[in-house]
């Protein structure tokens, strides 16, 4: 199908003159739009010419809390009167922060002593990497460095946040994974799964390859694996049930600690607080931004246990301090808003919501995967990935050039729902506060452009 040139408004040209964008095809972004947000309701935003869209993807699998949330927007402004900036460095501290701190270790799903403070979820896993080297060379232990991380992870774009992502956009061209870093298994038995091979068969088959690894480097070398419990931007994929009870027995066997990237799962998603209590993970220490703050301000959180962090106070002691912080870590805008943000948690019963709605989810999802286009329809509580296939029957993709999954979120925006394609997959992750009309309306959008797009495929 040939895409005619739409003409470009006033804030569209101004865009495509000045603005670098992330994640596009910069190459197209003429032909694209852009699409120019003017303002946000409920699950709703609404572009410049005033067409409401559901925002399916809550923004980035960030917003939970939707837009235009008058506490969130008070809480703000409250902070902002009070304090508008403030850090931690030196033994500096801020009501905000600690009373967050406080809220997380209350929330956990393990005892947890400290919380440091980043802006992003990038830096939170860069901290998490720097953590671990830090604790290793606390413990005596300088070549226990190495990181496992899996195929089509996600997290994040900084130079080691995008080397321990495991897809191919974020190395080619990038100069990237840096040494140290190692990829194992992707969980994803519909696409990795041999042909006759059980689910159970599946697992151990990848458990053994893990085992197989970091034998081969040897676990005196292997600091960490980090693992997001449904992984998100890979394509949204939910492991296998048994998947982490046994990674877990292999880490443990060989001392590795298991970072646990929350940065999607975290704060109700799944419909626990935490994806690992949903997915049967216990891990060592936690990544967690996007919902901490539902979007309204950037804040990201590592958090530590006990035991790790007397090892950052032994070699502080050594070297003379912990030299590590941002800027604009534990920002108060961003923690006031945190503490906000799980406050309404709480008394709203987000995540009972979550749960009450999670069937109404997985019913549109089962109905979506008998779509002659979909392969595989897996979800999570309120995440989902609807996956594109050229033919059912064999599983076989698309062409790679054919940009279905593109096509197919551009078919959704003209239906007015926002989801994102990511390669053939196309994921949602609506705000946790959607009503179940509002749900049922957003898969009654994804259905039309579904079929515009078996149209288009034809
Ligand atoms: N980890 C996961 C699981 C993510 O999904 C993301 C972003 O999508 C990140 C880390 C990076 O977070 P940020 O974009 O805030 O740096």
């Amino acid at each position: 199908m040939m895409t005619q040139p739409i003409p470009l408004t006033n804030l569209q040209a101004r865009d495509i003159a000045s603005v670098l964008h992330p994640y596009t095809p910069i190459h197209k972004l003429g032909e694209m739009g852009p699409l120019v947000i003017e303002r946000g309701e409920g699950v709703y935003v609404y572009d410049t010419q005033g067409k409401p869209y559901i925002e399916g993807m809550s923004g980035l699998w960030c917003a939970g809390l939707g837009f235009g949330d008058e506490e969130m927007v008070e809480a703000a402004t409250a902070q902002l009167r009070s304090l508008p900036y403030y850090h931690l460095f030196g033994a500096k501290g801020t009501e905000s922060a600690i009373e967050l701190a406080e809220k997380l270790k209350e929330i956990a799903p393990m005892p947890i002593s400290k919380v440091f403070f980043t802006s992003s979820g990038s830096e939170a896993n860069d901290t998490q990497v720097k953590l671990a080297w830090y604790m290793n060379n606390a413990l005596g232990r300088p070549d226990k460095k190495k990181i496992i991380s899996r195929m089509k992870a996600y997290h994040g774009v900084t130079v080691m946040s995008a080397s321990l992502t495991g897809l191919p956009y974020n190395h080619m061209g990038w100069d990237l994974p840096v040494d140290r870093v190692l990829h194992t298994d992707c969980p994803h038995y519909y696409r990795f799964g041999a042909e006759g091979e059980s689910e159970a068969e599946f697992v151990a088959r990848i458990v053994g390859s893990l085992r197989d690894l970091i034998e081969r480097e040897g676990p005196d070398t292997i600091a960490a694996m980090i693992a997001e419990p449904v992984m998100g931007a890979g394509g949204v994929i939910v492991p296998p049930a048994g998947y982490y009870p046994a990674i877990q027995e292999v880490l443990d066997e060989h001392d590795i600690i298991l970072i646990d990237d929350e940065v999607i799962n975290g704060f109700g998603r799944t419909g626990n607080w935490w994806g690992c209590q949903t997915l049967g993970m216990k891990p060592t220490t936690i990544s967690a931004a996007k919902q901490l703050t539902a979007a309204y301000a950037p804040l990201g959180a590592v958090m530590v246990p006990e035991d790790i962090y007397q090892a950052y106070v032994d070699h502080s002691a050594k070297i003379g301090t912990f030299g590590h912080g941002f800027t604009y870590g534990g920002h108060p805008l961003g923690c006031a808003l945190g503490v906000k943000a799980i406050e309404i948690y709480q008394r709203r019963d987000i995540l009972g919501h979550v749960r009450k709605l999670a069937p109404v989810f997985e019913k549109r999802m089962r109905k979506l995967a008998d779509h002659p286009l979909v392969g595989e329809a897996r979800y999570c509580g309120l995440v989902g990935g609807v996956e594109l296939v050229a033919d059912k029957a064999t599983r076989r993709s698309f062409d790679a050039k054919s940009g279905v999954g593109a096509q197919c979120a551009r078919f959704c925006e003209a239906h007015g729902a926002i989801l994102r394609g990511i390669g053939d997959t196309i994921a949602l992750c609506p705000p946790m506060i959607i009503t179940e009309s509002e749900l049922e309306e957003l898969f009654d959008r994804l259905e039309k452009a579904l079929d515009d797009c078996e149209a288009w495929v034809s």
